[in-house]
């Protein structure tokens, strides 16, 4: 596990997070906890990908479509809450958006913000909220170069989310088919864990589990939102504990809690 090279790359990254990154477009007053918890009723995830880096699909071990594990997990956060946003997203690949090959050995997250403001079709207003997704094929820039051992970003201030498909590869060769295909899940679920304002980012604490060294992240090691479990490694490591237990729900009691009972 690496750490320290996050400043490089200036968001909430794997694997390890922390700096602030703001973006230079025109900021959406929509796109912020408040928001997503108290007027949406819809929830619209855009999957993109680059040709070369197609995301699984298909069903997952619970015999329902693979991709049902976000959804599955983001309306746990809204279990309970008066206002349930649908939240709705593509689960096979037919209903993901191809794009053209970029040809990019590595991945700023200017490079991100730039494709995603160029590919994404929807936005945020009061009522619907909408995320956008790209698997790129390339590795994300770290601090010496091309870092195989970055799977995902959030680039903070905006609503777009990159999976590195090659380190997903790269991270789960020798697996079972299987562990790459929810590596990029469980990537995406600690992502959105972000966006929508975990831990302590936009959704105050109940009770106190901000990882003081590692700024939006959660004191609960067996919690996905906790750093290291977005490190490569570490996430292969969770996808392993979850194909042995067929436990479903990676958000920890904390951070579920703080969803759930956060008044806006
Ligand atoms: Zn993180
Ligand atoms: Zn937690």
């Amino acid at each position: 596990m690496r750490r320290g090279l996050l400043l490089a790359l200036a968001a909430i990254l794997m694997p390890a997070c922390g700096s602030r990154h703001q973006s230079s477009t025109p900021h959406n007053p929509y796109e912020k906890p408040s928001v997503y918890f108290s007027s949406v009723t819809s929830m619209v995830i855009e999957v993109a990908y680059e040709t070369g880096a197609e995301p699984a699909t298909g069903l997952g071990l619970s015999g329902q479509p693979l991709w049902n594990f976000l959804q599955d997990n983001l309306g746990s956060l809204f279990q309970g809450r008066v206002l349930v946003p649908q939240v709705t997203l593509p689960t096979d690949l037919s209903q993901m958006k191809r794009l053209p090959a970029q040809n990019k050995t590595s991945w700023t997250l200017d490079d991100v913000v730039a494709l995603a403001a160029a590919q994404r079709t929807g936005s945020s207003t009061a009522t619907s909220a909408d995320f956008f997704i790209v698997f790129l094929n390339g590795y994300f820039e770290g601090a010496s170069g091309p870092d195989p051992s970055i799977l995902s970003a959030y680039v903070i201030g905006t609503t777009v989310i990159a999976v590195s498909k090659p380190a997903v590869d790269a991270v789960s060769a020798g697996d079972l088919p299987v562990v790459g295909r929810y590596m990029q899940l469980f990537a995406l679920v600690h992502e959105m864990g972000h966006a929508l304002g975990l831990v302590n980012y936009g959704i105050p604490m109940r009770v106190a589990h901000e990882d003081a060294a590692h700024p939006a992240h959660c004191s609960v090691p067996t919690c996905i939102m906790y750093w290291q479990n977005e490190g490569a490694w570490a996430v292969r490591q969770f996808v392993q504990n979850y194909i042995a237990t067929g436990n479903p729900d990676v958000y920890g009691a904390e951070c579920l809690q703080d969803a759930r009972l956060y008044v806006p």
